[in-house]
């Protein structure tokens, strides 16, 4: 199938699983996730209408950002405090925060620059001890002490990586677990966070995710096809 084709379905995927639960489908944006995939598919995405990039690894979307000019990019792999850096200049939302240390490296380099930076929250909701992310009992004390310590971000939400289960409906319980926590956080008001996404949903999953509230869905191989 071509990467219209791709897309197309994806979205009328994402409609029917809003409408199955009475959502606006305007509440769900796709994330194209572009690891491994080359410069010239991106684009074709692009054409297509995609607007959001999602990289994993800071070098390949610095090798590529290069190549593409008007897309949001979104960072959604594991972020070492040391490559904070080459990024915080013009990345568009960090899904990724899973520690006070690295929120406090993104700060600091955001507040040299003068840039307030969108953060999400990454909760490790499967409890595989492979996967990064808070774990959900300490993710609203890291919400506060972000919010206490960091002037130059703005949490917007939370992100997971569900596990990899052959039934998708296996993971809607850590879809749920997220929503209840944002809700949670959503709460306390607390000062620099707005709780407005759940970045959660992959290919295999974001139909259950959509339904249990996901707005930003990470799409790589529904849309590129299978990774090398
Ligand atoms: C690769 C990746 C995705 C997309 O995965 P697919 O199963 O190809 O849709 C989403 N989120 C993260 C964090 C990823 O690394």
């Amino acid at each position: 199938m071509s990467i219209a084709e791709n897309i197309l379905k994806v979205k009328q995927r994402i409609q029917k699983s809003c409408l199955k639960v009475g959502r606006n489908p305007d509440e769900v944006s796709i994330v194209a996730v572009t690891k491994t995939v080359p410069i010239e598919k991106i684009k074709e995405a692009i054409n297509l209408g995609i607007t959001d990039i999602g990289e994993n690894r800071v070098q390949e979307l610095l090798e590529k950002k290069n190549s593409i000019e008007n897309v949001r990019w979104h960072f959604v792999g594991h972020l070492q405090t040391n490559k904070v850096k080459y990024i915080v200049d013009f990345i568009y939302l960090i899904h990724s925060v899973d520690s006070l240390k690295l929120a406090l490296e993104i700060d600091k380099r955001a507040k040299k620059i003068n840039r307030v930076i969108d953060i999400l929250i990454e909760v490790n909701t499967s409890g595989e001890e492979t996967k990064y992310g808070v774990k959900p009992e300490e993710t609203i004390d890291l919400v506060k002490q972000i919010s206490e310590n960091c002037k130059f971000l703005r949490v917007k939400g939370l992100m997971t990586v569900a596990a990899f289960l052959p039934n998708p409906e296996e993971v809607r319980p850590m879809f749920r677990l997220l929503r209840e926590l944002k809700d949670e956080i959503a709460k306390l008001n607390l000062k620099n966070v707005e709780m407005k996404h759940l970045s959660m949903g992959m290919s295999n999953d974001f139909e259950v995710a959509v339904e249990e509230g996901a707005t930003l869905v990470r799409i790589g191989t529904a849309i590129f096809g299978p990774r090398n």
